[in-house]
């Protein structure tokens, strides 16, 4: 078998990919490790930048996200029981948030991408990459009923999350890693319970951050900073209910928050890591394979989306006019935003959590906030990075 273009893993980032060059006229597979069913509801993120959203928009892939997600152009912040809004769109552009759950992207993309007549193999396992250095690369692996595959390519597009194989099949010496641990821990937690509030919620407590975003009209995310250490089954419904309670309340307030049945618990790895470049002879790396962020800020699959319209981009270039100039700027063009991106969400860890490192960074999380409600201009930066550029 031979093809332009093997794409590895079903995410975001490959799914995006394969719908963009599918349109291009670009012949490809795609091979995932996981069910069909596992990636259609696999729930993680949740927010769209509009830049995601006007991307899936050309591909005519955004019917139904358009139709019934939720635009967000504010965000609260709470501490110690005082609140106060940063309304990020009216600073900047009147951009908005589309609040859109990962696994309805990840439907949408497959649907997509199978009407079209597009080839994903799900539930492979033994995925290897050959030859990568070479002009013709090779990638094997076993499907569901044990068979070997083998497919020789132009190009393979590593989209196989961080923990893949596609990074790790390039030389440790072609390769340098940059990875920062944040020094908290936080426990993930969806729940089947419908948004207690209209705007994502971002609250310093002396106990820890918590944080409270929307997903669906009947499903919430929350996310509370646990101990180092801890283990999501250290934290029963009741004790994740009270603390949640007691962060998130407001002094002189009716306020309340709407329990519900707690569907996914996990303590995230809040850890940054990029790796430079995103390319290896004819292996390009996007999303997850490449970089991680922590959720805080929301950048993650927009991230993955936009390395995944750049390669597009560059490769429908290479097909159509035997220019390579697009695959090799392809990591630098990404790198850029993906630091951006990276430094934004530092600063806002550095910002919600008291005890990030020392006494000394919750004084200064504290002056950040303070800043932040009071300067126009500061909110003005901040909206610019959020929802933007
Ligand atoms: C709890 C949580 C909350 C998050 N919240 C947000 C948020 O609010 N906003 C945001 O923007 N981001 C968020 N993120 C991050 C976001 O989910 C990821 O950045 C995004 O999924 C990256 O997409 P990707 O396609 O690069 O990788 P993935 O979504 O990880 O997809 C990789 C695919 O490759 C497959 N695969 C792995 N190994 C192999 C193999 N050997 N062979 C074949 N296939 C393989 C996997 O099964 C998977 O389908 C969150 C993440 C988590 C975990």
């Amino acid at each position: 078998m031979k093809r332009a273009v093997v794409v590895v893993g079903a995410g975001p980032a490959g799914l995006t990919l394969a719908n963009f060059i599918q349109q291009s006229g670009i012949d490809c597979i795609v091979l995932e490790k996981s069910s069909r069913i596992h990636v259609e509801n696999r729930a993680r993120a949740g927010v769209l930048e509009h830049r995601s959203v006007a991307m899936l928009e050309s591909l005519g892939l955004a019917d139904r996200l358009l139709a019934t997600a939720d635009r967000h152009g504010a965000c609260e912040f709470r501490v110690n029981g005082q609140s106060f809004q940063v309304s990020y769109s009216d600073l900047y552009g009147s951009l908005q948030h589309f609040i859109y759950p990962q696994q309805e992207v990840v439907k949408d993309l497959v649907a997509g991408f199978l009407a079209n007549g597009g080839d994903i193999r799900f539930s492979v396992s033994d995925v290897e990459l050959r030859n990568l250095a070479s002009s013709t690369p090779s990638i094997v692996w076993t499907s569901e009923d044990g068979t070997r595959g083998e497919v020789l390519c132009d190009f393979v597009a590593g989209c196989d999350g961080f923990h893949g194989v596609c990074r790790k099949a390039i030389p440790s010496t072609e390769l340098t890693e940059f990875s920062h641990y944040h020094g908290v821990e936080w426990l993930a937690i969806l729940a089947d319970a419908p948004p207690s509030t209209k705007a994502v919620i971002y609250a310093l407590h002396t106990d820890g951050f918590a944080g409270h975003m929307l997903r669906s009209p009947t499903v919430s995310r929350f996310y509370l900073q646990v101990p180092v250490g801890t283990k999501a089954s250290d934290w029963s419904g009741e004790r994740v209910w009270n603390a949640l309670h007691k962060r998130l309340s407001l002094q002189d307030s009716t306020w309340s928050l709407t329990e519900g049945k707690i569907i996914e618990k996990r303590v995230l790895d809040m850890r940054s890591y990029v790796v430079e470049p995103m390319s290896y002879g004819r292996l390009f790396l996007l999303g997850d394979a490449a970089h991680i962020i922590t959720p805080v800020g929301a950048k993650g699959m927009n991230l993955a989306m936009n390395d995944a319209v750049t390669f597009g981009r560059a490769l429908a270039d290479y097909y159509t006019t035997g220019s390579d100039v697009g695959l090799k700027t392809y990591s630098d063009d990404c790198l850029r935003r993906v630091w951006r991106a990276q430094e934004f969400s530092q600063w806002m860890v550095n910002m919600i959590h008291a005890d990030v490192g020392s006494p000394f960074f919750g004084r200064l999380a504290r002056a950040r906030l303070e800043h932040l409600a009071s300067s126009a201009a500061y909110q003005a930066s901040f909206a610019e990075n959020y929802v933007g550029p």
